[in-house]
């Protein structure tokens, strides 16, 4: 029994690409209710069900409050783009994270091109911290809603990861504006230079 219908788009999305394994450390930004982290909790064997698998670890983060999930360690009531979030989070990680997913997305004004600007603002955050935070060779997944702005993201995004693809799950609303960027294989950095 998930909290919210769009589980089914990250069981989808999982399903085709299997990014999601028994033992990882996953991040979920824009939590709430906590559909996603249900999935994640499940797929990383943080909730401990697998008795023969290793056990991974969830961490769950939105402004909203929401019900605890087994398994799955949360901060409500934060602001994900706010530095103090995310420090909170790193403290709580001894090591990277295997996989980023931001769900989030801003109450929705109806105004489409005010939504993309701001949804894509969200994402440059989560991929801010990604750079610092995810493991080589881990996994990026964000929601977006498509507009002008969607191909400069791609620029950044394409010059991090080794593979970058766009989708539209089947259970995502055909009329709605929201796609994924999935990026697998976080390239590793050779230097600073
Ligand atoms: N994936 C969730 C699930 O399956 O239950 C649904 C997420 S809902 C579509 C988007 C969420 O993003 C909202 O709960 C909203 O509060 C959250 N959000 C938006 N901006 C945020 C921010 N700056 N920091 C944390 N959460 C944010």
């Amino acid at each position: 029994n998930y909290r919210a219908r769009s589980a089914f788009k990250l069981i989808e999305m999982d399903d085709h690409y299997r990014f999601l394994r028994p033992g990882q450390t996953v991040l979920d930004c824009g939590a709430a209710p906590g559909a996603w982290s249900q999935v994640l909790a499940k797929r990383t064997n943080a909730n401990g069900e697998q008795v023969e698998k290793r056990v991974g670890k969830v961490m769950a983060v939105d402004l909203s409050p929401f019900h605890p999930i087994v398994g799955v360690t949360s901060f409500p009531l934060s602001d994900f783009t706010s530095p103090e979030t995310q420090k909170q989070i790193l403290e709580t990680i001894d090591s990277k994270f295997d996989v980023i997913v931001s769900d989030m997305a801003p109450k929705v004004s109806g105004m489409n091109s005010l939504d993309h600007e701001i949804i894509i603002d969200l994402c440059r955050k989560v991929v801010r911290f990604s750079e610092c935070a995810l493991k080589p060779n881990g996994t990026l997944l964000m929601k977006i809603f498509d507009g002008g702005l969607t191909k400069d993201l791609e620029k950044i995004l394409v010059n991090m990861f080794h593979k970058v693809k766009y989708v539209k799950p089947d259970s995502s609303r055909k009329n709605s504006a929201e796609i994924y960027f999935l990026c697998l294989k976080f390239k590793i950095k050779l230097s600073n230079t």
